[in-house]
C-alpha cells in the first residue's frame, strides 16, 4: 500500500489542482444516480397523473427541468474534469514519473548498469511508466471513494421502495470480482516474467534501426537471420499474452451473463411489486434505471478492484527501482592528481559472473606518467581502466588516489578531473564545436582551445566550428577514423589531470594510429595518461608498458626492458613488428 500512498502524494504535489478537481468530481458524480432515481420517479408519477387528467402541471415541469439540469451539470462537470484528468493526472503525472526514473538512473552506481537484474528491474519500471499504470492507479483507486458512496446513496433510495431490490442487484455482479482478481494477477505475472524477453526484443529491434548495424547486416546478409530471431521472440511473447487475454475475455463474458440475468430478475421483481400496487409506476420506471446504475457502478468497481493488484505490481516494480541504492558519494574534495594512483591487491568481478575479470592486481601510476596498458582481448584492460577512474569499486583490495581510497572523494569533483575516451565512443550529430566542447560546455565558445584540440587529434581544417556533423540532420558525414579523432579531441579538450584512452584508435590503420597517439602523448604532456591498446605501436612512445594477461599484470617496464626480458611483450612485439615498418 505504500506505493499507493507515494503515488497519491506525488500527484497531489505535481498537479494539485487536477488532483483536487478529480476527487471533487468523483464525489459529486457519486451522488448523480441516486438523484436521477428520485427525480425520474417523481417525473414518471406526475406524467402518469397528467395522462389520467389529475395533472399538477407545475410539479411535472419542475421535475422535468430538474431531470434535465442534473444531466446537464453532470455532463459539463465530466467534460471539464476529464480534461483535468488527462492533462494533470496522466500527461503531467506520467512526465514526472518518467523524469524521476531517469534521474534515478543517473544516480545509480555505474556498476549497477552492468547488472542484468538491475536492467530487468529498470525495464519493468519503464513499463509501469509507459503503460501509465501509476496515474491509472490514482484514477482507478478513486472508485474506492466513489463506488461505496454511489452504492449507499442508491441503496438508501431503492430501500425506500422495497428492500428486495438491494441483494439482487448486488449479487448479480459478484462474479466480476473473482474473475478479475484471478486473471489480473496472472496477467501481471506473465508480463513480469517476460521482462528479459521484451528487453531482447527491444535490443533486436534497435539493430534494425541503428545505421551501422542495419548496413552491416544487409551487406553481410544476416538480416534475414536476425529478422527471424526477432519474429520468433515476438511470437513467443505475444502467444503468452494472447493465451491469458483469451481466458480473460471468456471469464468476463461469463460474468456479464450473470449480471444480465441479475438485471432481468430485478426488473421482474419490481414489475411484480408494481402490479401488486406496492410501488408506483414512477418508482418502477426509476428502479429499472437505478438497477442499471447500481450494476454499472459495481461492475466498474469490481473491474478496477481486479485490476489493482496488477497495476500495484507495476507500481511496486517502479518504486523498487527508485529505492535502489544510489552511488555513494565521498566528501573529500579532489584537487586533481598530485602524487599517484595505487592499486593494491585488487580483484573485481562483474555482477552475475563467477569468474574474476581482474585478480590480485598491484599497480602504481605516478603523476605525469604515460602508461600503455597492453594485452589481448578479454585480458582485463578496459576493466582496469574503469577501476582506475573509480567507475567500479573493487571487490577486494583498494584503489588509492594520492593515498585516499577513490570512493572517499566527492565523485562529481573526481570525475571532472578525469577524461576518458572509450572504445565505443558516442557519435553526436551536433556541430563540430559541440562535438569537441561537450566535455567542458563552459568553454563552448573558446574557439582557440577547440581548434587546438582538433589539431592535436589530427583533425585540422575539417570544417567550420559551427558546421553540423553527421548525416542525421544533413550535416557532414565523417569517416570512422575521423569520428574517432573527434572523440579524442573531445577527451583532450576536457581540462583534466588524468586522461584514459581505451582503444579509440583500434579501427585505424596501425601507422595512422601511431601517428595520432604520438600527437596525443605530446598534447597530454602535462597530464597523467593511460592508453589501452592491443597493439604495440605506441610502446616506444610511453614511459612504461603494463602487460595484462587473464586479469593480472604479466609484466611491467619500458620497451627496452620488456623486450630484453623476452616475455609476453616480446612475443606480442615480434608478432606485430611488421605492421610498423
Ligand atoms: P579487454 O579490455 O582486455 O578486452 P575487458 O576488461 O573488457 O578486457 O574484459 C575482461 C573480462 O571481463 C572478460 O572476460 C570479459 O568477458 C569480462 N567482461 C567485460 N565486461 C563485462 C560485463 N559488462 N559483464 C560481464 N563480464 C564482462
Amino acid at each position: 500500500m505504500s506505493s499507493l500512498r507515494r503515488i497519491y502524494a506525488s500527484i497531489f504535489k505535481w498537479a494539485p489542482a487536477s488532483a483536487a478537481a478529480t476527487v471533487c468530481q468523483q464525489l459529486l458524480g457519486a451522488l448523480v444516480p441516486a438523484a436521477v432515481t428520485v427525480v425520474s420517479a417523481g417525473l414518471f408519477d406526475h406524467a402518469a397523473k397528467a395522462i389520467n387528467g389529475q395533472a399538477d402541471g407545475t410539479k411535472l415541469y419542475l421535475y422535468a427541468a430538474l431531470y434535465l439540469i442534473i444531466y446537464l451539470i453532470n455532463d459539463i462537470l465530466e467534460y471539464i474534469f476529464s480534461i483535468a484528468v488527462n492533462a494533470g493526472i496522466y500527461e503531467k503525472g506520467t512526465a514526472y514519473f518518467r523524469m524521476n526514473l531517469y534521474e534515478k538512473v543517473a544516480k545509480l552506481p555505474l556498476l549497477a548498469l552492468e547488472d542484468p537484474e538491475v536492467l530487468n528491474r529498470k525495464e519493468r519500471a519503464d513499463k509501469a511508466v509507459q503503460d501509465e499504470s501509476l496515474s491509472a492507479l490514482f484514477n482507478g483507486t478513486l472508485v474506492f471513494l466513489r463506488a461505496p458512496l454511489t452504492a449507499v446513496a442508491l441503496a438508501a433510495v431503492l430501500a425506500r421502495y422495497s428492500v428486495w431490490l438491494l441483494p439482487l442487484s448486488l449479487l448479480s455482479v459478484l462474479p466480476y470480482l473473482v474473475a478479475r482478481l484471478i486473471r489480473g494477477k496472472e496477467f501481471f505475472h506473465v508480463r513480469r516474467a517476460q521482462a528479459p524477453e521484451t528487453r531482447r526484443l527491444a535490443y533486436l529491434w534497435s539493430l534494425f534501426h541503428t545505421r551501422q548495424t542495419a548496413k552491416e547486416m544487409r551487406v553481410a546478409g544476416f538480416d534475414g537471420y536476425l529478422t527471424g530471431k526477432w519474429t520468433a521472440t515476438r511470437d513467443k511473447v505475444n502467444e503468452e499474452l494472447w493465451a491469458v487475454g483469451k481466458k480473460d475475455a471468456i471469464s468476463l463474458l461469463f460474468c456479464d451473463l450473470f449480471r444480465i440475468l441479475g438485471y432481468g430478475a430485478s426488473i421482474g421483481l419490481v414489475l411484480m411489486l408494481a402490479l401488486r400496487g406496492q410501488v408506483t409506476m414512477g418508482v418502477f420506471g426509476a428502479s429499472v434505471t437505478a438497477f442499471l446504475s447500481m450494476q454499472m457502478t459495481m461492475k466498474v468497481f469490481l473491474q478496477s478492484l481486479g485490476r489493482i493488484p496488477e497495476q500495484l505490481g507495476y507500481a511496486k516494480d517502479y518504486y523498487a527501482f527508485l529505492d535502489q541504492k544510489e552511488e555513494e558519494n565521498g566528501s573529500t574534495a579532489y584537487p586533481g592528481l598530485q602524487m599517484d594512483i595505487r592499486l593494491e591487491g585488487v580483484a573485481f568481478r562483474y555482477p552475475g559472473q563467477t569468474g574474476y575479470a581482474l585478480s590480485n592486481l598491484d599497480l602504481v601510476i605516478r603523476k605525469g606518467e604515460k602508461v600503455a596498458v597492453l594485452g589481448e582481448n578479454g585480458s582485463g584492460k578496459t576493466t582496469l581502466g574503469r577501476l582506475l577512474l573509480g567507475f567500479y569499486p573493487p571487490e577486494e583490495g583498494e584503489v588509492f588516489v594520492d593515498g585516499v581510497p577513490v570512493s572517499h572523494y566527492d565523485q562529481t569533483g573526481f570525475r571532472r578531473q578525469a577524461s576518458a575516451v572509450a572504445q565505443q565512443f558516442a557519435v553526436y550529430n551536433l556541430s563540430l564545436r559541440e562535438n569537441v566542447a561537450l566535455s567542458d560546455t563552459e568553454r563552448l565558445h573558446a574557439d582557440g582551445d577547440i581548434m587546438e584540440a582538433l589539431r592535436q587529434a589530427g583533425l585540422e581544417g575539417i570544417g567550420g566550428l559551427d558546421e553540423p556533423m553527421g548525416r542525421e540532420f544533413g550535416g557532414r558525414e565523417l569517416s570512422g577514423g575521423q569520428w574517432q579523432k573527434l572523440a579524442i579531441a573531445r577527451g583532450l579538450f576536457r581540462p583534466s589531470s588524468l586522461i584514459l584512452l581505451d582503444e579509440p584508435t583500434a579501427a585505424l590503420d596501425p601507422l595512422v594510429e601511431t601517428d595520432i597517439l604520438r600527437s596525443f602523448i605530446h598534447a597530454a604532456q602535462d597530464k597523467t595518461a593511460v592508453i589501452i591498446s592491443h597493439r604495440v605501436g605506441l610502446c616506444k612512445l610511453v614511459d612504461r608498458i603494463v602487460v595484462m594477461k587473464d586479469g593480472r599484470i604479466a609484466e611491467s617496464g619500458s620497451h627496452q626492458e620488456l623486450l630484453a626480458a623476452g616475455g609476453e611483450y616480446a612475443r606480442l612485439y615480434t608478432a606485430q613488428e611488421q605492421w610498423y615498418r
